[in-house]
């Protein structure tokens, strides 16, 4: 295997484009070496520029949730486009992935489609405040909301594999209204509703997927909303990554919660940009042209972007491939944990549903600091090693690896095969 045109065109972007990427964990700076520049993908799989062929475990970070180019998707998106490319006017297309979305969640009655997950989340905080007319909000240390100002605070994976305490250029101000709480520990969260009374609400992501997966331990969650309602604070669930994906109704289906502002993104677009909020009737009424919370986007809504969604989750709905992701995935979790142990690695796997990563350390992990006690050398070590054999994941300790619905028996065996060769690399340093 070679990277030769890959290692072209890294030094072709270096000129024109900042550190070659257009988003900061493609550089591949926590696993060194050079990015790889891709060419096309298919299915399960995804092809680099130098014809190198892999196993997709990134799926463009999540979704790409039925594999590459799915047959309907790309006829839906190619008859779309006949149509026209954007309106500034409302489509059907809009009405139809709203009430996809909205008979998805339980107590989702309205929604406000936007272009990123990052849009959505900065939109429900603004949604937050509006309802509760209170100014701060909770975040987790390790979750991961989007770039906005007011949440890049100990925000996992992009700022932890870079080693920046938050970002420059946000100003004080900006974070003054955001407190930090660990997750899965609910004293954490009490402590600022002791000290504060004008706290809107929490944000979470209900399975942690930006500092590796991790998992709410014993109700945590649940008693999380409990605790909240008592306050009269909402919920907001950061649902980005975990909204279609851990089922169709979201992490919050399969934990039994249900949280006053969902915020959406990656499965929801299938690939194209698409972000979205939704909550109950009485918390969308402030949003505009409803209520006085203004919020708007030139491309929102964007007709093709609309029929990727619903071509998207339409074939996901009717595939309910869940149950398979829960098989595949404990197969791939049983392949890393075994080839650890006969390498001697120490290795512990996080896994929900398709979201799964294993961090290099003895300890269990259920906050950021526990992620943190991962070896990410051995990572980066592991990390070239799965891509010269075939498998491409996340490159950086710190991303979930995400399964899709075109993965076969053989890709598993290409994975076992990698994992084989890579621990082994690991096991010698
Ligand atoms: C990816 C992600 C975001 C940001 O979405 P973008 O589309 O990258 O702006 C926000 N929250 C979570 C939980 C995410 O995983």
């Amino acid at each position: 295997m070679n990277f030769k045109k890959s290692q072209k065109l890294y030094t072709k972007g270096l000129k024109n484009l900042v550190g070659a990427v257009n988003s900061p964990v493609r550089a591949f700076s926590s696993v060194g070496g050079n990015p790889l520049f891709i060419k096309k993908a298919k299915g399960s799989k995804i092809y680099d520029v130098d014809d190198n062929e892999y196993v997709d475990l990134v799926v463009s970070y999540g979704p790409m949730i039925l594999g590459h180019r799915h047959k309907k998707v790309e006829k839906a998106a190619k008859k779309a486009l006949k149509k026209g490319y954007s309106f500034g006017a409302s489509t059907e297309a809009e009405i139809k992935l709203a009430k996809i979305v909205c008979d998805a969640f339980p107590e989702m009655d309205k929604v406000r489609f936007v272009n990123s997950g990052t849009e959505a989340v900065l939109s429900g905080i603004r949604l937050a405040r509006a309802f509760t007319g209170k100014d701060k909000i909770i975040k987790f240390s390790g979750c991961y909301h989007g770039h906005q100002d007011a949440l890049l605070v100990a925000a996992g994976s992009g700022l932890a594999t870079l080693s920046l305490p938050g970002s420059k250029g946000v100003p004080e101000g900006a974070v003054k209204n955001t407190l930090i709480a660990e997750y899965n520990n609910l004293e954490s969260v009490k402590a600022h509703f002791d000290k504060y009374d004008d706290i809107a609400g929490v944000i979470i992501e209900p399975i942690g997927g930006n500092m590796g997966v991790v998992i709410p331990q014993n109700n945590f969650l649940k008693e999380l909303k409990e605790y909240l309602q008592s306050k009269n604070a909402l919920l907001i669930a950061d649902e980005v990554m975990t909204g279609f994906r851990s089922t169709f109704g979201g992490a919050q289906e399969k934990l039994g919660v249900v949280a006053d502002i969902t915020c959406l993104g990656k499965v929801i677009g299938g690939g194209f940009p698409v972000g979205a909020y939704g909550a109950r009737e009485e918390i969308m009424q402030q949003v505009a042209p409803l209520g006085g919370m203004y919020q708007a986007g030139t491309l929102s809504g964007n007709p093709i972007a609309m029929a990727g969604g619903i071509s998207t989750l339409t074939e996901l709905k009717r595939q309910n491939p869940y149950d398979k992701f829960e098989e595949i995935g404990s197969v791939l979790e049983v392949i890393l944990l075994e080839t650890a142990k006969k390498y001697n690695v120490d290795l512990i796997v996080n896994r929900f549903g398709s979201m799964m990563n294993p961090f290099f350390t003895k300890n269990k992990v259920t906050n950021f600091k526990e992620a943190q006690t991962s070896d990410t050398q051995k990572f980066a070590v592991f990390f070239w090693e799965m891509i010269k054999n075939g498998v491409f994941l996340p490159p950086s300790q710190f991303e979930a690896w995400f399964l899709n619905s075109a993965i076969s028996k053989k890709d598993i065996k290409v994975f076992a095969a990698a994992t084989d060769k890579a621990m082994q690399k690991v096991s010698g340093m």
